[in-house]
C-alpha cells in the first residue's frame, strides 16, 4: 500500500465498540461536559430514542423522532428550533444515514457535539460529510463541524435491521470501501482500512444473513462498517457514486438497493484502469475479476441483481447514461457515454459485469 507521495487525514473521533456498549452513553455524555441531551431518531426507531431516554436519566431533555432521508432542510430546521428551545448541549443521533444527518444539520447550525449510536451499516457517523435536502435538490458539503465527536457501536442494536436492509447497507459500505482503493487521495491507511473493511464484511455477511440475531456476526459487520465508513470520511469517491447520485436523483431509484446492484459493474468497469488497486478485491472475492467476485458475492447473500427489479424502464437507459457521462468528474478510467450506457445496460438486465 506505500506510496511515495500522500497526504492523510484524520478526525478525531472517540470510537468504543461492544455488545451493550450503548448503556455508557450517561458517561460519555458526562464526558463531553454536558448536562442536556436531545435524542434523534426516524418514527420507526422511536422505541430505541424511548430507551436511550431512559439510558441518559435526567441528562435527556427531549428526543425528537422525525428524521427522514436525505436530511430534508425544514425537518432539520424544526430539530434545530427544538434543541436550542430546550438549551441542548448535546445531541444523541440513534439510528442509520439519516438520523446521523439530522444530527449533522442540527450540528452544523448549533456546534453541538454529537455522540452517534448507528444502526445500520451506511458509515456516515465516521464522516465530515452532509447531504441536505431542499426543494427537491440535494447538496452535500464537507466540514469538520459536522464531523461526530463520539460513536458507540453496539451490535444489540442491529440485530433488528431487516435481513433486505442488512445486505443492501453492507453493500453500500463495502461500495466506498471499493471505491476507496483507486481513490486519487488515498493513503496507506485508508488502503489498509478498505481491505480490512471488505474482509470483515465478506466474512461475517453470510452468516448474519442466515443468523440476524447474532451479536457476534453483527459486531464484525459493524466493524467493516466503521472501517468503510472512516474510509468514506477520508477520501474521494467516483464513477459507482456518480452513478448512484444519477439513478437515485433523476428516477427516484431507492439508495441503497440501487449501489447494491451497480458496485459490481462500476469496479469492473475501472478495474483494467487499475489492475494492481482493486488486486485485493479478487484476493478477498475470488473469480479472478473484482467485478465478477463482487457480483456473486452480492448474489450469494441475496442481494437485489437488476436495475429493471428497482423501478427503471428500460427506455430511461439512454437518459440515465447522458445524465451520468454529462458533468466530467475524475475516475480511474474515462468515463464515455458509451462505456456507462454499456455498463447500465448490463445492470439494468441484471448480467454479471463482463
Ligand atoms: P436510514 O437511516 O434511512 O434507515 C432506513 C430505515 O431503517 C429507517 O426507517 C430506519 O429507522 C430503519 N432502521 C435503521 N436501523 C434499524 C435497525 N437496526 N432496526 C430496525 N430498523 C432500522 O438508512 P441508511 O441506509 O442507514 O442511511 C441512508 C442515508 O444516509 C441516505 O440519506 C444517505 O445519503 C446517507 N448517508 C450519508 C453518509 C455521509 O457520510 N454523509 C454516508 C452514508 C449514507
Amino acid at each position: 500500500f506505500f506510496r511515495e507521495e500522500f497526504t492523510a487525514r484524520s478526525a478525531a473521533v472517540r470510537v468504543r465498540f461492544g455488545a451493550g456498549i450503548r448503556k455508557t452513553v450517561a458517561d460519555e455524555i458526562d464526558a463531553l461536559d454536558a448536562r442536556r441531551a436531545l435524542i434523534l431518531t426516524t418514527p420507526q426507531q422511536a422505541a430505541m430514542a424511548e430507551e436511550f431516554a431512559a439510558l441518559c436519566g435526567p441528562r435527556a431533555v427531549g428526543r425528537y423522532t422525525r428524521a427522514a432521508m436525505h436530511t430534508p432542510v425544514d425537518v432539520s430546521e424544526e430539530a434545530t428550533a427544538l434543541a436550542r428551545e430546550l438549551q441542548a448541549d448535546v445531541l444523541i443521533a440513534v439510528g442509520g444515514g439519516s438520523t446521523t444527518g439530522l444530527g449533522k444539520a442540527i450540528a452544523l447550525r448549533t456546534d453541538l457535539p454529537q455522540i452517534v449510536v448507528p444502526t445500520t451499516y451506511a458509515g456516515s457517523e465516521a464522516t465530515g460529510i452532509l447531504g441536505q435536502t431542499e426543494n427537491g435538490v440535494k447538496t452535500t458539503l464537507t466540514s469538520a463541524a459536522v464531523q461526530p465527536e463520539v460513536i458507540l457501536y453496539d451490535a444489540e442494536l442491529v440485530t433488528s435491521l431487516p435481513v433486505a436492509m442488512t445486505v443492501t447497507s453492507a453493500l453500500n459500505a463495502m461500495a466506498h470501501a471499493a471505491e476507496g482503493l483507486y481513490a486519487r487521495d488515498r493513503s496507506p491507511l485508508s488502503s489498509l482500512m478498505a481491505v480490512e473493511g471488505l474482509r470483515a464484511f465478506r466474512d461475517s455477511l453470510p452468516g448474519v444473513m442466515a443468523q440476524p440475531a447474532d451479536v457476534a456476526g453483527r459486531g464484525e459487520t459493524l466493524y467493516g462498517a466503521w472501517l468503510c465508513g472512516t474510509v468514506l470520511g477520508q477520501v474521494g469517491m467516483a464513477l459507482h457514486h456518480k452513478l448512484c447520485h444519477t439513478l437515485g436523483g433523476s428516477f427516484d431509484l431507492p439508495h441503497a438497493e440501487c449501489h447494491a446492484v451497480i458496485l459490481p459493474h462500476a469496479i469492473a468497469f475501472n478495474a483494467g484502469a487499475v489492475p494492481d488497486l482493486l488486486a485485493p478485491v479478487i484476493e478477498l472475492f475470488g473469480h479472478g475479476n473484482a467485478g465478477l467476485g463482487l457480483w456473486h458475492f452480492a448474489k450469494a447473500a441475496g442481494a437485489p441483481m437488476a436495475l429493471r427489479d428497482l423501478g427503471l424502464a428500460e427506455s430511461d437507459l439512454d437518459r440515465a447514461a447522458d445524465l451520468a457521462s454529462a458533468n466530467p468528474y475524475w475516475n480511474p478510467r474515462p468515463v464515455t457515454r458509451e462505456g456507462i450506457r454499456a455498463l447500465l445496460q448490463a445492470a439494468w438486465a441484471g448480467r454479471h459485469p463482463a
